[in-house]
Formats: C-alpha cells, structure tokens, sequence
C-alpha cells in the first residue's frame, strides 16, 4: 500500500502544529498535498499544557481548548481546520523506517508514504530509569510526562492516592512543574535529584535557592546530591518504597521521573548528519539538512544561533519549535526570499503563582538584581559574556520588562561597570 505526497510533515507536535499553520497562511500547496504523520491519535497541541493546565485539580485544560497554535494566541487548529484547509492527518501511526535517498517513509501498518518535501519534527523522547540499569522502572505508579498519555497516566495515578506521597526524580523543569502540580493536588512531594540545586542547567545557586525556600513553605523536601537505587514493590507491582543511593528508603504511593530527553533521531541516523555534539538532527540556517529535500525543525534540530556567532544548538523549548517551523515552511516556499533564521533563545515556565523568562544564553558572570524575599517577587539576573549581557533572567516581570531584558540580550548591551549593573537591575534593560 502506498500513498504519494509533496509535503511530508514527520511528528505531530508543536512544531508540526505551527508548520501546518504556516502551510495554510502562505497557501503553497493544494488539497491533498500536504500531510502530518503522527504516532500520536490526536491533532498538535501545545505539549507545555500537559505540566500546567492539564494537571489542575479543578478546571484542568482538555483538548480540544490546547490544540496548536492558541500558545502563541493564534487560531486552534482543531481536525475540523485541518480537514477544512485539505491538510491530511495521518494520526494514530509510527513511521517505523526511512529512506531518505528514495524519499520514502515506511509505517508500522505497512503503508509506504513518499514525499517530494520532507520536515522532520519528530521532537524528543522522555528518558526512562531501564536506561540507567534501574530495574522495575515499568511499575504501574511510576509516571513520565512527555505526551498526553502520559499526562492521563499521571492524573489518574494522582487521583488514586489522594493526600499520599510522591516521589519526584529529577530537578529540571519537568520535576519543578510536576511537583507544583502535585502540591495543588494535595500529595506530599520529596524531590530527589544528584545536582547541588534545582533547574542545575539554568538557575544560579541564588535563583535556586529562592524556589527552593518557596517550594519547602508549600510541604515540598529536597533530597540532593544522591540518585535513586532501586525500589520496593507490593505483590501487585505498585512503587511502595524509593531506595537512594545514600540508604535512605522514602515512602511513595507514586513517583514521576523527569530526567532528561534524547531527540528522535533514530530514523535517519546513518542517513542525514546528525550534531555529535548535541545529538540533533543538522540543518543550515534554512532549517536544511545535509539532504536538501529534508527540513528538520523543534526539538530534533540542531540549527545555527547567529546571536551566538553561529553555534550550532538543539534547543528544547517550545517557542523554537513553533519559530524554527514556521521558518522552515517559508524557505521551503520561498526561498529566495528567505533569510537565515536570526533566533534568540527563549524559555519560561510557570509553577504555582510564579512565573519566569529566560532569554539568550547563560554564559559568564551572573549579576543579581530585585526582590528575593517577597513572596510575590520581581528578580532577575544578567549573563555578562565579554563586556557584553549573553542571557536574562526574570521573575514575577510585567510584559513590557519581559520585552525590554530581551532587546538588551538581542542587541548583547554593552557593559561597562558590574557594579553599576547590580544597582540598576532592570532599569538597566528599561533604558536601553
Ligand atoms: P514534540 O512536541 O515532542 O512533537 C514530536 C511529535 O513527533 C510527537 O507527536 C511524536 O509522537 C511524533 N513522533 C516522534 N517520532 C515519531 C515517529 N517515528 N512516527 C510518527 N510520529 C512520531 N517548553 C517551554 O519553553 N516552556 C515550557 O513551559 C514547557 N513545558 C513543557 C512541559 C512538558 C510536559 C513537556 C513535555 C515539554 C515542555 N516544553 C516547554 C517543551 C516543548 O513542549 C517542546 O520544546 C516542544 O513540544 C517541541 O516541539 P516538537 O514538535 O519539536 O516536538
């Protein structure tokens, strides 16, 4: 069985969400041209909702109100829009083959899908404990979070043990968003992780520390410096018990596990060049690959940041995704009109009434400015790189501040005195 298209989108996540978007504003297909292939049975939806919204305990966030694109305050692309704009949704299937030089996808139903035109955003996979020799890691109340299955998975296992324990492993931002969620949830949390402080990849031990002191007044524990060792199970399989490295067993009626991603790059590896250093698939600033019929965009890419002299980064942030696809339809259809992507690295995330932005690149000194004692806080730091602010961080800012600490990374502010910096804080950004 076989089925030939011009435009094979290859994911059916974000990035593959905005691509379509893009697709139907500029219009540079016909009916039945151009299709989306997804493992997942449901259209693109906004993947940041499943560690927010969706695991509120009251008027938690269901599809279809978080399809793609109302992240970025866009249509909702429900099926019906897709259906509308002759955008065909291959859902509910696994493109389990590819070869590149015969432009041909293969499922796991048997189907042979070829393309002219093909864009890789087959995003990433959560990391699962068997990868770390952690044996039983399968159990029925140990939750990963990376698709909605997995969030139904976890709200479910919640609601089985109200007022439990849960074990939370790993201190990135899905640990942190999981755990504040948790909270809500009225199950006590320990947080289990082997860096010294959370968000390790991001936050200064003072940034930390803040959140830290705010989790710990919600009931949350830290447990650092150590990683788990095995678990206690009871006779129907269930997680009773984490064992640590340090000896220490902690009680868990459920355990959720967020400790890192690998991009999906199986399907082309030996076939397309793929970053040693970041393990993305590489693509110019076209969001090409080393085969000019193949884009690669979101997650899985590795794409050159001409902010930071061109290095070539795998960024795993939401608004990369829906940019870089977005960047990646307009070079397919017009390409001579189409720059390089100019990108400025972007994150936030959101955890109980806090709320952060990340901006550039979190290289050389820190310098602290703002409130950290309120509990309702505005504070932030600079990354000065060289003279020069590489990154910004802010807490608790308005719009107008988010907008002004990311002109003064955009435009690398120069700096003159650290000092002056750390007094002025934000009006240093404001002024610029
Ligand atoms: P994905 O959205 O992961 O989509 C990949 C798609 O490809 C999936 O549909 C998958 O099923 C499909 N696929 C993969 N392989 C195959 C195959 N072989 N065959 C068929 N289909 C396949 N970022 C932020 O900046 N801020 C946040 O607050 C934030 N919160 C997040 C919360 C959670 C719970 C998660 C999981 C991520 C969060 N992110 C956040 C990150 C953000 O969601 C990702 O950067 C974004 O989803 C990447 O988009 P993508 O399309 O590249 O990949």
């Amino acid at each position: 069985m076989g089925r030939a298209f011009v435009y094979v989108i290859l994911g059916g996540g974000v990035a593959a969400g905005y691509a379509a978007l893009e697709f139907a504003r500029r219009g540079g297909y016909s009916r039945g041209e151009l299709c989306i292939i997804s493992e997942e049975t449901v259209a693109p939806y906004e993947r940041p909702a499943l560690s927010k919204g969706y695991l509120l305990p009251e008027g938690a966030a269901r599809l279809p109100g978080f399809h793609t694109c109302v992240g970025a305050n866009d249509e909702l692309l429900t099926t019906k829009w897709y259906k509308e704009q002759g955008i065909e949704l291959v859902l509910g299937t696994k493109v389990i083959s590819a070869d590149v030089r015969r432009k041909t996808l293969f499922t796991g139903t048997g189907e042979t899908i070829s393309y002219k035109t093909l864009i890789i955003a087959t995003g990433a996979r959560a990391l699962k404990l068997q990868e770390f020799g952690i044996q039983g890691s399968d159990a029925l109340n140990i939750c990963y979070l990376r698709n909605i299955d997995d969030a139904d998975k976890l709200v479910n296992v919640m609601k089985s043990c109200p007022g439990g324990n849960a074990v939370v492993i790993g201190g990135g931002y899905i640990g942190m968003e999981c755990a504040a969620a948790l909270v809500t949830n009225k199950i006590k949390v320990t947080m289990v992780f082997p860096e010294k402080h959370c968000m390790g990849r991001l936050f200064t031990p003072k940034i930390a520390e803040y959140y830290e002191n705010y989790y710990a007044s919600k009931g949350v524990t830290f447990v650092k410096g150590t990683v788990l060792t095995s678990f206690e199970k009871d006779t129907t399989g269930k997680v009773t018990a984490v064992i640590l490295k340090d000896g220490r067993h902690l009680r868990a009626d459920m355990v959720v596990v967020g400790i890192g991603i690998r991009a999906n790059t199986s399907l082309f590896e030996g076939q397309l060049v793929i970053s040693m250093e970041n393990g993305g698939i590489k693509v110019n600033g076209q969001l090409q690959t080393s085969d000019s019929s193949v884009y690669a965009v979101g997650d899985v890419a590795a794409f050159p940041i001409k902010l930071f002299d061109g290095d070539v980064r795998r960024l795993e942030h939401v608004d990369s995704a829906r940019r870089t696809a977005r960047h990646a339809v307009a070079s397919i259809l017009e390409p001579s009109k189409t720059r390089d992507i100019d990108y400025l690295p972007f994150f936030y995330s959101r955890v109980f009434t806090l709320s952060w932005q990340f901006y550039g690149d979190n290289v050389g000194q820190a310098v602290h400015f703002g409130d950290f004692t309120s509990s309702s806080p505005r504070f932030g730091a600079y990354w000065v790189n060289k003279g020069h602010i590489a990154g910004a961080f802010l807490e608790g800012g308005s719009r107008d501040e988010y907008e002004a600490i990311s002109v003064a990374v955009w435009r690398k502010a120069k700096v003159t005195n650290m000092a002056e910096l750390e007094k002025q804080g934000l009006a240093f950004a404001i002024q610029e």
